[in-house]
Formats: C-alpha cells, sequence, structure tokens
C-alpha cells in the first residue's frame, strides 16, 4: 500500500532525539524521504542509519545545522530541495529547556536569550526558508503532489497553561510559537502552505527527563496528569503524521476519529490551530489519584 507521504519530502529539526527521531521513522515509513536535522550530528546520523536501514526504498540524510543560525536552516532547506526535488513538510520541532531558566527573579538574559533564540527565533527562520521553498514546488498531478506544502511547530502545553515551577524563558518561548504559527497560517491560507503547532504534554524524553532529575520532581508532574504517566515520543509523531488518535489524545480539538496526517494533504483543511496531545492535562481541574 502506498504511504500517506509517498513522493512527498519532509525536513524535521531535532531529529536525532525524541519526537524528532520518532517522526523521522514515522515518517519515512509513510514514504517519505528525510532531512535529519540536528545540531548533534553524532545522533542525527545515528538517526539517519537506523531510517534508512529499515525503509530502503526512501532517502534519510543526516544533516547538522544550528536552528538559532539563519544561514544554516536556509541551508538545510536547501539541501532537501537538492536532495529530493522539493520540500512538502517542514517540521519545527527542535528546542531546549535549560537547567538555569526559572522565573522572573533569577533567569539570567542569556538564558533567556539562547532559549528564544533557538525555540522561537529558530521556528521562525524554519518556516521563512519552508515557505520559501514550498511556493517553488512543482505540481505532479500523476503523483499527487502540489504546490505548497505543512509546517508543524513544536509549541508545549506551557504555552497553554501556567506551571508554579517556573522555566519562564521556555514557557514564554513556546507561548510565541503558537501566536508566531496562527498568524502564519492566516497570511499563506490562500497559498496552500497550512501551519500548525503541536502542543505535547510532559513526555518522557532527554528534554524533560534530564530536567527532572529526581523522583520528588517526577512526582510533582505527576500527580497533576490524568492519565498518571509521561507521554512517549512515539505518541507525538503518532499525532504530527496524525496516523490514528493515540491514547494520549484526549482534548485536541481534531474530532475526526478517520486516519489523517497533519502532514499530509489529508489533512488539507486543517490549518491555525494548536494541536494538544497531552494526556488531557490542559483540561484538568482535579486528577483521580
Ligand atoms: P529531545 O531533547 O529529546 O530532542 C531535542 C533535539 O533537538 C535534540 O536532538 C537536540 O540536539 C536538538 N536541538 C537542540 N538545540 C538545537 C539547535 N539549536 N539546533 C538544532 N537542533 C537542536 O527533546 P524532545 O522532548 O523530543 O523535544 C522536542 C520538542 O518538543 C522541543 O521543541 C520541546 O520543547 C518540545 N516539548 C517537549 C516536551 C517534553 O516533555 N519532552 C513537552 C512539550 C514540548
Amino acid at each position: 500500500m502506498p504511504g500517506r507521504l509517498q513522493h512527498k519530502s519532509a525536513l524535521i529539526t531535532g531529529a536525532g532525539s525524541g519526537i524528532g527521531l520518532e517522526s523521522s521513522i514515522l515518517f519515512a515509513q509513510e514514504g517519505a524521504n528525510v532531512l535529519l536535522v540536528d545540531v548533534n550530528i553524532a545522533n542525527a546520523e545515528k538517526a539517519a542509519a537506523l531510517v534508512q536501514e529499515r525503509f530502503p526504498n526512501i532517502k534519510a540524510i543526516p544533516y547538522k545545522a544550528d536552528v538559532s543560525k539563519e544561514a544554516e536552516v536556509e541551508a538545510a532547506v536547501a539541501t532537501a530541495v537538492k536532495e529530493f526535488g522539493r520540500l512538502d513538510v517542514m517540521f519545527n520541532n527542535a528546542g531546549i529547556m535549560h537547567p538555569e531558566d526559572d522565573n522572573a527573579l533569577n533567569t539570567e538574559e542569556r538564558i533567556w536569550d539562547l532559549t528564544m533564540n533557538i525555540n522561537l527565533k529558530g521556528v521562525w527562520f524554519g518556516c521563512k526558508h519552508a515557505i520559501k521553498a514550498m511556493r517553488e514546488n512543482p505540481t505532479d498531478a500523476a503523483k499527487g503532489l502540489q504546490t505548497g506544502g505543512s509546517i508543524i511547530n513544536t509549541a508545549s502545553f506551557v504555552a497553554i497553561m501556567g506551571a508554579a515551577t517556573p522555566q519562564l524563558a521556555y514557557t514564554a518561548s513556546k507561548g510565541a510559537v503558537l501566536a508566531m504559527t496562527r498568524e502564519l497560517a492566516m497570511v499563506h491560507a490562500r497559498e496552500g502552505i497550512r501551519l500548525n503547532s503541536l502542543c505535547p504534554g510532559p513526555l518522557k524524553t532527554p528534554l524533560l527527563m534530564d530536567f527532572l532529575n529526581t523522583d520528588e520532581k517526577k512526582q510533582r508532574r505527576l500527580v497533576h496528569l490524568p492519565m498518571g504517566r509521561f507521554g512517549e515520543a512515539v505518541e507525538l509523531a503518532n499525532a504530527a503524521l496524525f496516523r490514528k488518535p493515540a491514547t494520549s489524545i484526549t482534548s485536541t480539538q481534531l474530532t475526526s476519529d478517520k486516519h489523517h496526517t497533519v502532514a499530509s494533504s489529508e489533512s488539507s483543511y486543517i490549518t491555525g490551530t494548536d494541536f494538544k496531545v497531552d494526556g488531557g492535562l490542559s483540561s484538568a481541574y482535579v486528577t483521580a489519584l
């Protein structure tokens, strides 16, 4: 059976770990060629080798770029277009949560700037260069290929909820990703370029687990999670692909139970959403113990 992303190409940032790695695997499984972008090239290479071995019919190429540097993002997009002939899906997913990110009084300006440069400016650069590339995508009716494309920006549940365990720069950066994505979705809707945000809940990936480095810190969060567990990266990859509603998608605005992909043309009427995949966290007042 042809995959949902057959003949298409995707660029995924932060592809060496967590959500980016699982999404690279799923997108390749659905037939997409994938450029796996990460500042940690060793991890990107390992991830690309794993994807290529499992799916020899597609191209999986590792690429080193720091998303906070515009020239590097521009070059990454150009590489995807050169290698694959087009860019259909841009997944701006790379992000950091710095251990010294704290409240308004304690967060140093350098931590604020570093976080904003990667989590927000990096997403802007990704959108900017993907939009330029997607405008030039050749159409090929026989292969179901069109001009335009789908851009997915990873935000977070903290973009819509306050936490008394602060990481102020991170939270502010993710709120800005939501606002920016909505606006870009409006600006580019008539060009066939769709933009959506993904709002993960707390996940069992290095980003959060390194931050919650004691059992006490983990329990402080777990008590608030309706499902009583952290999410898995693959559950977010499923949402980015929107393969099928995974168990942790309980508070999404998207109601169809059909198989769709946010990344593909099956989600052709979905743009400007804050797609919450948070195990119900953002709908919770009191949770079961
Ligand atoms: P992760 O740490 O497992 O993976 C993030 C990847 O991004 C790493 O491979 C890292 O090398 C890469 N990266 C970091 N800075 C980069 C840069 N400047 N340029 C290019 N690549 C860079 O984290 P994850 O949990 O998979 O997080 C992915 C996204 O999901 C992030 O944007 C994060 O903020 C968001 N998110 C995560 C959680 C969670 O609980 N883990 C919750 C909400 C949102």
